[in-house]
């Protein structure tokens, strides 16, 4: 296997990323796909 890092699969920057229901996003993408999808905000 490649030895890839994880990154941002919405903006593809690495970072602190949180890995939520099987994709990656940046803190930033997650606020953003969360109040897209409708997610609660923390
Ligand atoms: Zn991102």
């Amino acid at each position: 296997m490649k030895h890839e890092k994880p990154r941002c699969i919405r903006c593809g920057r690495h970072g602190a990323l949180i890995r939520k229901y099987g994709l990656y996003y940046c803190r930033h993408c997650f606020r953003e796909i969360a109040e897209e999808v409708g997610f609660k905000k923390y």
